[in-house]
């Protein structure tokens, strides 16, 4: 067991039979015109859903969508299309409990039948989720008697559903996804099998800085892509034309440099570069010679020689860690540098281990999404675990009961 995990239980530690057991999810899935379009996050939450169920619980599920306004702020922010398509997957009864704070389920749960679940409506639609209000979460405490937190993409917010709830509550634990994400994270903290490679990309390297100063002792290489890697270019002294450019991380970038160096560790920059004048210009796009990048021109993603060099590299992997594209990968024409890298990564055996957000939806639009040791469901969550922020919806869960 990793080490963040330690002290905190498990779903399967507890006798569910007959007990309530409030289920914080993250169902924060892309919905457009009331349908989802990608459910990656809500079929990432049926195993624990199913083992409540098979194990008699009665069963609150609750979960954020989206950033309503308010109450009032309804249109499109509605859980309707997840109690919907979670009707269809589990075969089972799903009530929307429009006002998440009201009486009604706990009504519900007096007389729940079998085949029936309870979901909270969009608890964001309520500001004392946002704030972590103490009375909101003891509307929920009343009818819960094991919290379960299975929100790993939500679990770096202090918030009422997420911190304020299992405070109050004495049975407590993870389910299945947050144990995977914890495990999975956790073991590129403690001890990952070397050589351990970390590659880094995307838009800023200001995102990454934490991300970067805590893996510089644990990773044996570094592979740069993506608008970061003109960062790293400027500090060289490279021209890289109208590329972007971090000018005030560029000082920060040619000191990481010097200090990866100093551990005689690598870090790898693109040595050749597909660039065009605009992000939108793909007709136009060309490969430079060499690194330097002319002037009117931006890179957009890494050339057909550092994809080859990267590759070599990757190949002797044993951990990889991957955050953030190689290049503008959501256009056809920047996008065979990521994609390119996302092969090489499913032909390895190496253990592969994706940051969510961007990274996960690139790799996903590879197509190699299902050859990866693990994809996580939480963009800001990995980022923050990976840097070595405590997750508060994990510390909850280590945290006493209050009276
Ligand atoms: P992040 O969320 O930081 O991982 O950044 C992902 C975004 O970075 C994607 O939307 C990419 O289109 C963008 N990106 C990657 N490479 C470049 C580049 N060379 N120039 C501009 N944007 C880029």
């Amino acid at each position: 067991m990793v080490s963040a995990l330690k002290d905190i239980k498990n779903i399967q530690d507890f006798d569910l039979k007959g007990k309530s057991v409030f289920l914080r999810l993250d169902l924060n899935v892309p919905i457009k015109n009331g349908k989802i379009t990608d459910e990656t996050r809500l079929q990432a939450s049926v195993p624990t859903i199913r083992y409540c169920l098979e194990n008699g619980a009665k069963l609150v599920l609750a979960s954020h969508l989206g950033r309503p306004k308010g109450p009032e702020d309804r249109e499109g922010n509605s859980l309707e299309p997840i109690a919907k398509r979670l009707t269809e997957l589990l075969n089972v009864d799903v009530e929307l409990i429009e006002d998440p704070t009201s009486d009604a389920p706990k009504a519900l749960l007096a007389g729940i039948r079998k085949n029936q679940i309870i979901l909270l409506e969009n608890l964001r639609f309520d500001k004392g989720e946002e704030k972590n209000d103490p009375e909101l979460a003891k509307t929920w405490a009343e009818y819960t008697d094991i919290y379960i937190n299975d929100a790993f993409g939500a679990s770096h917010r202090a918030h009422a559903s997420i911190v304020g709830l299992p405070e109050l509550v004495s049975l407590k634990g993870v389910g299945f996804l947050m144990a995977k994400e914890i495990e999975m994270l956790g073991g590129l903290l403690d001890e990952p099998e070397s050589p351990y490679i970390a590659i880094l990309g995307g838009a800023k390297v200001s995102d990454k800085i934490g991300v970067i100063e805590n893996l510089i002792d644990r990773v044996d290489s570094i592979i740069i892509g993506g608008a970061m890697a003109y960062t790293f270019l400027a500090a060289q002294k490279i021209p890289v034309g109208k590329s972007r450019v971090e000018k005030d991380k560029v000082r920060f970038a040619g000191e990481l440099i010097e200090r990866i160096e100093s551990r005689n560790k690598k870090i790898y920059l693109p040595m050749d570069h597909v660039i065009s004048q605009s992000f939108d210009d793909e007709k136009n796009a060309k490969v430079t010679k060499d690194v330097a990048i002319p002037e009117d021109w931006m890179g957009l993603d890494v050339g057909p020689k550092t994809i080859e060099s990267y590759v070599t590299v990757l190949k002797k992997a044993k951990t990889v860690l991957w955050n953030g594209p190689m290049g503008v990968f959501e256009k056809a024409a920047f996008s065979k540098g990521t994609f390119a890298l996302a092969q090489a990564l499913a032909e390895s055996s190496a253990k592969t281990i994706v940051g969510g957000g961007d990274s996960a939806a690139a790799v996903n639009a590879s197509g190699y999404g299902d050859k990866m040791t693990h994809i996580s469901t939480g963009g800001g969550a990995s980022l923050e675990f990976l840097q070595g922020d405590k997750l508060p919806g994990l510390e909850a869960l280590r945290a006493k009961r209050h009276s």
